[in-house]
């Protein structure tokens, strides 16, 4: 039986001024300088050159106190698959070693595959889930928008399963208003109809959804204000950068005078941005900001209008 621990200790991490038994250096090697370890790192006293760090933690693995005293082992749960990335996934032609498996061997794990996929998707809700959850990767994508959004809007469409609002509601409808809910929640400035142009269904099918789940989950939706519109307008618009300042301080000084109250936010930045280029001179047709930023032309003339003689009546 070994009496003597299997490891030797080359020291204690808590006590300082310890020799420094890792290195079979004495001495900084740039200037010759006194070294000394402190917090397990040996650094020169001289020049504070850094000769060795140790930073292992030899404590035993922390536990999540309340959670039945799981180890924290294994890669994270990920919110945005259907099983939270549980399960295993079986590999094809090569073993872990990187060697060529046998046909034979081959077959059995196609076999197993079969079988593991069956047991791993079970039963249609979970088929459904993994279906908008896929819906919801690509949107996400296409929309170069962050992990984090993709995550939220997977975690709304799960509660959307839990309250039972996938019968008689399309897939394809509810991914896109799963995207916009999160966008809400996060009080990020998107329309749906900008969503709505890369999702598979039309802007009043994704809108019903949305409006279903805002009314049965409860989302804790932010306001919008129109000001948070105007950088993305602007710079999907390519205008100068006047031009943005400007729509910013019209609609600063609309939402003080209260014109915005009630009105849509994305039609009043792109009313401000239409009065701005025409105030700085730049040309930029309404057809143009229209399509760039999904609010009609009559939405955009109309809010042009009311800014333009609130703009008047000021000055
Ligand atoms: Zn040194």
């Amino acid at each position: 039986m070994a009496i003597q621990p299997v490891y030797d200790r080359a020291f204690d991490e808590d006590v300082d001024d310890h020799e420094p038994e890792l290195t079979s250096e004495r001495s900084c090697e740039e200037c010759h300088g006194r070294l000394r370890t402190r917090d397990g790192e040996t650094a020169c006293t001289e020049c504070g050159l850094l000769i060795r760090e140790y930073r292992l933690d030899h404590r035993p693995a922390p536990f999540y106190e309340d959670d039945d005293k799981q180890p924290r082992t294994g890669a994270p749960l990920s919110p945005t698959l259907h099983d939270y990335g549980l399960t295993t996934e079986i590999g094809y032609r090569k073993d872990a070693a990187g060697n060529t498996l046998p046909v034979r061997k081959r077959r059995q794990l196609t076999r197993l595959r079969r079988h593991h996929s069956n047991a791993r998707w079970g039963t249609t809700a979970n088929k459904n889930l993994g279906r908008g959850f896929s819906e919801i990767g690509r949107l996400t994508t296409a929309l170069e928008m962050p992990g984090t959004i993709r995550e939220q809007a997977c975690t709304i469409l799960r509660a959307a399963q839990r309250e039972d609002l996938f019968s008689g509601r399309s897939i394809d409808a509810l991914a896109p208003a799963s995207v916009y809910a999160a966008l809400r929640c996060l009080g990020l400035p998107w329309t749906l109809p900008e969503l709505a142009g890369d999702a598979c269904c039309d802007v009043s099918a994704a809108r019903q959804s949305y409006n279903v789940l805002n009314r049965e989950i409860e989302l804790p939706t932010r306001p919008v204000r129109p000001k948070a519109f105007i950088p993305r307008f602007a710079s999907a618009l390519d205008v100068p950068a006047r031009v943005r300042r400007r729509a910013g301080e019209l609609v600063e000084q609309a939402a003080q005078d209260g014109l915005t109250m009630g009105s849509k936010p994305s039609g009043v930045a792109a009313g401000a941005l239409y009065l701005a280029a025409r105030k700085t001179g730049v040309s930029l047709t309404q057809v143009e900001i229209a399509e760039t930023t999904s609010v009609t032309p009559v939405t955009l003339r109309r809010h042009y209008k009311r800014l333009a003689e609130a703009e008047v009546e000021s000055s």
